[in-house]
C-alpha cells in the first residue's frame, strides 16, 4: 500500500543562495544549513514526508494583497532599476535594497507558501513547512523589514476567499505588522503575534490594545514582551493566552510564522529564549489544529536558526531525534554556537530585578487580554 504523504518540506538551493548583499543581516543561506541538519539528523527520510521545490507564484495573485502601483515598481526593481519615487514605497532603503532578481526571489518564496496552503486546503497534507517564506512585514504598498512580498497575507486571503477559517500565530521576535494590517477588520482570521515590545524594537508597534476594529474587533491579539524575557515567562504567557484562543476559534488551518530571532543569541533583538521554548510552542500549536502551514521568518544567527528549524520540523512531524549529538561529525562541531554538537540549548533563566520586571509586564499583558479579548470569544477570563 502506498504511504500517505502528510508532511511537506519546501526547499530550493537557488532560494537559499539568493544574496541580499554582504552587509545585509538577512541571510537566505540559513535554509541550506537547516536542510543539511535535516539530512545529518535523519529528519527527512520518513515515508510520509516529501520534499518539494518552490514554484513561482502567478504574478496575478500578488493582487490578493498588494496594490497595482507597488507591483509595477517591484517589477522595475527586479531588473535592478532604481527610480526616486520607489523610496515612497520602501524600495531602495538600506533594509530593502533594490536587488537584481528580488521579485523572482519573492515570487518563488511566496509560491511555496501558496502551494503548501492549497495542498492543506485540499487535504493533501497535514503539515507544510516553507523555510523560505514568512515575510510578515511587507505591507500592501510598502516594502519594509527585509520583506517585499507578503507571502502569508496572500495565502491567507486566498483561503478566506474560499470560506476557510484561519488562525495565525507569529513567534518571530518582531511584531507581524504586515499581517495585522491585512486582516485588522476581519473576523475570518484570528491573528496572534508574540514579540518583543515596540518600546524597544522595530516595527515600534504591536501593543496589546491593538485588538482589531469593526468586524475584526477581538480577532487581532498582540502579546508584547519586555527585553530580557526568558523561557519561563514566555511559555507561561503563551500557555495562558494562545491555546484557549485557538481552541475557541476552531480554525481550519493554522499558520505559524516561525522566526527564530527571539532566541537569546540573536544579534538584532533582546529576548532570551532557548530552543526549549520553540519545541514547547510548536508541539502545543501542532495539537491545536489538524492542518499546519509553517513558514520561516527572521533569525540572524544563521546556525542557531537552522538548529531551531530542524527541531521545529521534527516536532511538527512528531519525530523524536534519536542522536542529538549527530552534529559531532568527524570530531568537528556543526557550528560554533552548537552546544557540544547538540541541537538543543542548555537551560537559561534571568534572575533578580530583570526577572521581576519581565514577569510584571507579562502579568499586565495577560490580564489585559483576558479582560478585553477572552469574553469576545466566549472564554471565561
Ligand atoms: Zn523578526
Amino acid at each position: 500500500m502506498e504511504t500517505k504523504i502528510q508532511h511537506i518540506l519546501f526547499y530550493s538551493d537557488a532560494l537559499a543562495s539568493f544574496d541580499y548583499g554582504a552587509n545585509h543581516p538577512f541571510k537566505p543561506e540559513r535554509a541550506k544549513l537547516f536542510y543539511e541538519l535535516l539530512n545529518r539528523y535523519a529528519l527527512i527520510f520518513e515515508p510520509n514526508q516529501k520534499i518539494m521545490i518552490p514554484q513561482r507564484l502567478d504574478e496575478k495573485l500578488l493582487r490578493l494583497f498588494h496594490t497595482t502601483k507597488y507591483i509595477e515598481l517591484l517589477r522595475l526593481s527586479n531588473c535592478g532599476e532604481f527610480t526616486i519615487n520607489m523610496l515612497d514605497f520602501g524600495l531602495g532603503s538600506s533594509d530593502n535594497p533594490i536587488l537584481n532578481g528580488i521579485l523572482d526571489f519573492s515570487l518563488e518564496a511566496a509560491g511555496a507558501t501558496y502551494e503548501g496552503t492549497m495542498m492543506l486546503a485540499r487535504g493533501e497534507a497535514e503539515v507544510v513547512f516553507n523555510p523560505h517564506g514568512g515575510f510578515h512585514h511587507a505591507r500592501s504598498d510598502f516594502a519594509e523589514g527585509f520583506c517585499y512580498v507578503n507571502d502569508i497575507a496572500i495565502a491567507i486571503t486566498a483561503l478566506i476567499n474560499e470560506g476557510r477559517r484561519v488562525a495565525y500565530c507569529d513567534i518571530d521576535v518582531h511584531h507581524g505588522n504586515g499581517v495585522q494590517e491585512a486582516f485588522y477588520e476581519d473576523d475570518r482570521v484570528l491573528t496572534i503575534s508574540l514579540h518583543e515590545s515596540g518600546r524597544s524594537l522595530y516595527p515600534w508597534g504591536g501593543f496589546e490594545d491593538e485588538t482589531g476594529s469593526g468586524a475584526g474587533k477581538g480577532f487581532n491579539v498582540n502579546i508584547p514582551f519586555c527585553e530580557g524575557t526568558d523561557d519561563n515567562i514566555y511559555l507561561s504567557v503563551f500557555n495562558e493566552i494562545v491555546p484557549p484562543l485557538i481552541t475557541a476559534y476552531e480554525p481550519d488551518i493554522l499558520f505559524i510564522e516561525c522566526g527564530c530571532d527571539a532566541h537569546k543569541d540573536d544579534p538584532l533583538a533582546h529576548l532570551n529564549l532557548t530552543t526549549a521554548s520553540y519545541e514547547t510552542v510548536l508541539s502545543k500549536l501542532k495539537d491545536l489544529c489538524p492542518r499546519i502551514m509553517a513558514t520561516g521568518g527572521g533569525g540572524y544567527d544563521a546556525h542557531k536558526t537552522a538548529a531551531i528549524w530542524a527541531l521545529s520540523w521534527a516536532t511538527l512531524c512528531g519525530i523524536k531525534i534519536k542522536d542529538s549529538f549527530a552534529g559531532l561529525v568527524g570530531g568537528m562541531m556543526y557550528g560554533p554556537e552548537a552546544h557540544a554538537g547538540s541541537l538543543e540549548d542548555e537551560a537559561f533563566h534571568v534572575t533578580g530585578p530583570e526577572e521581576r520586571q519581565c514577569r510584571q509586564e507579562a502579568d499586565r499583558v495577560v490580564a489585559y487580554i483576558r479582560k478585553e479579548i477572552f469574553p469576545l470569544h466566549g472564554i471565561r477570563a
